[in-house]
């Protein structure tokens, strides 16, 4: 059973799903495909057109992402809002998660989430924040990638960890460069869990929430 990470900026392991983003992918590889509410900008609909029309032919575009809101960083909240909405909904009409950047916004994802009709099952990754927070989601098709945070032992992605609903618990390395299997055996830990365990119940997470399957 493989440990899949699922949101990684290093390219070529395998069980990874790597954050493409708006580049150019490589045949036969994972990769989550969108536009980083960093990189917005007044052109963002031609990249987005590509990214459509790459998403919806290639079988290897598993995800949508990262996409989201950022009030630390990026262009004004309309241009991101518009960009969010335009990803989630082709997200949503593909059948595939999308990968939720999230950096002090939590109020404009539930209000997108209190307003969408059809919202797509939506991955917010390397989760830390309080546990409240969390549980305001779960009414909501909102999961939870747990990375790098995991290794500090009173962070709020450790505590959320052990609260959270094990069927909306994903795993990812980011750009922290560690191993996955390091997270994993984290979370092994926090759980009293075997790793095997993990990364089966993952593989079932992501399987449950997507037409595009792994394992
Ligand atoms: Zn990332």
């Amino acid at each position: 059973m493989h440990c899949w990470d699922i949101h990684t900026h290093r390219e070529g392991h395998p069980y990874s799903l790597f954050q493409a983003g708006k580049a150019k992918i490589v045949e036969g590889v994972p990769v989550s495909m969108g536009i980083h509410p960093w990189e917005l900008d007044s052109n963002w609909d031609t990249h987005f057109e590509k990214i459509k029309w790459e998403a919806a032919q290639n079988p290897c575009v598993l995800a949508i992402g990262e996409a989201g809101f950022d009030r630390l960083k990026g262009p004004e909240i309309s241009l991101q809002k518009q960009a969010f909405y335009a990803q989630a909904s082709w997200a949503a009409s593909l059948g595939i998660p999308l990968i939720l950047h999230c950096v002090k916004s939590h109020d404009l994802l539930l209000e997108y989430l209190k307003s969408a009709k059809n919202p797509p099952n939506i991955i917010w990754h390397g989760w830390n924040q309080k546990s409240e927070r969390a549980r305001q989601l779960l009414p909501f098709p909102v999961f939870y990638s747990f990375g790098n945070q995991l290794l500090h032992p009173n962070s709020n992605a450790a505590k959320w960890l052990i609260a959270c609903p094990l069927e909306r618990v994903f795993f990812e390395t980011d750009d922290s460069g560690l191993e996955i299997d390091s997270i994993y055996q984290r979370a092994s830990l926090l759980l009293q869990i075997p790793v095997a365990s993990l990364a089966a119940q993952v593989i079932a997470n992501w399987n449950a929430i997507s037409n595009r399957k792994i394992s």
